[in-house]
């Protein structure tokens, strides 16, 4: 069960509380609702109160991150709220592209003239594309966030994919492979990084990937990570006791030989996190993505963003998830478009140019319910509204888009703020998965 957010009078967080208590304190009139999402509300009376320590623990994802936040109650730690959030990777892409398009039209046509920029640019140190630096500022502000409107006293993230370490020099000794102890895992996830998440032998990416000997254990092939790699279940058995030459891919044993560097398994996204996380001031612990996949199938877990979230580092090896916790859906959306107005198909303006983005106190992104009383679109819509000068607004919800609904019939529920809500889908339709995830591969 998602726990809601608690302020104190003063704006101080407190422990966050069960959705009932909530209710019971909105009811009698001792609290105020202060935010919808995430659900927080701000007790009228008490100043100051007892507080667990909460901890944030996030999977950084290339679409999507998990983040959940964890406290330690008498029972154990537990699982107090959970989020994915979804980035906007493709959409920063795609506005900057038609962005440079209108630019070099602009140049070609016969107005002002404006000489052509190119190859005067510099680029920092360690800069980010704009799409993954998106990523990394969404991820702050919901730490930002969280963690002023929640006690939290540390941070966890997955920084690297495996730790070589604990392999203990993988390319020289042998490792036991799926033996269940975490080396096993790590050595897992350094043998899919290294062949580069396919089949070494016919490149399919689509299906589970199995640890294969290159030269077989029948014919005194070690168990030494120089002599694996990965391949799905077809290839596997048909190559049988034969070796990878024999098999008619003689470059695979050379390629074995030749050990992983160790930057690959530290992405430029991660790093860039890392080094902005540590600025917070909070103790930030670190975790692998071997160790997230170890603690996640030893608790019989499903694979989910936010599930691994709570699975990362040392901490996630005991964490329970009370059945039925549904994570809120978060989706960046960005705030304003920047061009200032519609063109058509041949770059000439098509529409007036926008005039203010307040439109009878609604703004695009606010969240509203609006109560259809008569007429066709009669019913209870409750969703991001897109407005219009005309005071005719554009309502989507979950189920789809509905046009042309006055700003009579809408009640703000939650202020723009550059995100998109949906509470999720709870975890027991997840828990089939559960045998097929703890072989699969993320
Ligand atoms: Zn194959």
């Amino acid at each position: 069960m998602q726990r809601v957010l608690v302020l104190d009078k003063s704006k101080n967080p407190l422990m966050p509380c069960h959705s009932a208590r909530a209710r019971q304190l909105l009811k009698q009139g001792k609290a105020a609702v202060f935010r919808e999402y995430p659900f927080t509300i701000i007790l009228k009376e008490r100043d100051g109160g007892d507080v667990q320590p909460v901890s944030i623990k996030i999977d950084q994802g290339s679409k999507t991150t998990g983040i959940s936040m964890v406290a330690d109650f008498k029972g154990g730690k537990r699982v107090i709220w959970a989020g994915e959030l979804t980035h906007r990777g493709q959409q920063i892409r795609d506005k900057l592209l038609s962005r440079r398009q209108i630019r070099r039209g602009r140049r070609s046509r016969k107005t002002r003239y404006c000489p052509a920029r190119f190859l005067n640019r510099r680029r920092a140190e360690g800069k980010l594309a704009p799409s993954l630096q998106s990523r990394v500022e969404n991820i702050l502000t919901w730490v930002g966030r969280l963690s002023r409107w929640s006690p939290v006293r540390s941070l966890s993230m997955e920084l690297v994919r495996f730790d070589t370490q604990l392999m203990e020099n993988a390319e020289i000794s042998g490792v036991e492979y799926q033996q269940g102890e975490l080396a096993g895992y790590e050595a897992r996830e350094y043998l899919l990084e290294k062949w580069g998440r396919h089949c070494a032998y016919c490149h399919a990416t689509d299906r589970p990937l199995e640890i294969e000997h290159i030269a077989p254990k029948s014919r005194g092939g070690s168990n030494c990570v120089s002599n694996l790699t990965v391949a799905c279940h077809e290839c596997n058995q048909r190559k049988g006791s034969q070796t990878a030459a024999e098999f008619g891919h003689p470059n695979i044993q050379q390629q074995a030989k030749q050990p992983l560097k160790d930057a690959a398994a530290v992405n430029a996204t991660r790093w860039a996190l890392w080094r902005r996380m540590n600025t917070l001031g909070l103790p930030l612990e670190v975790g692998t993505g071997g160790r997230t996949k170890f603690n996640r199938v030893k608790q019989h877990y499903p694979k989910a963003h936010w599930i691994d979230a709570i699975c990362v580092g040392e901490s996630g090896g005991r964490v329970i998830i009370s059945p039925n916790h549904a994570p809120l859906q978060i989706r960046a959306t960005g705030h304003q478009s920047r061009q200032m107005c519609r063109v058509d198909k041949y770059g000439f303006p098509r529409t007036s140019p926008k005039q203010g983005r307040v439109h009878f106190g609604f703004q695009t992104g606010d969240m509203v319910k609006a109560t259809v009383t008569k007429g066709v679109k009669c019913g209870t819509y409750i969703g991001r509204v897109s407005v219009r000068a005309s005071g005719f607004f554009d309502i989507t919800t979950p189920t789809g888009r509905t046009q042309g609904i006055s700003y009579r019939y809408c009640t703000p529920i939650h202020n723009s703020d550059g995100y998109l809500y949906q509470r999720g889908e709870a975890l027991s339709s997840a828990t089939t998965r559960v045998a097929v995830s703890s072989r699969q591969d993320s």
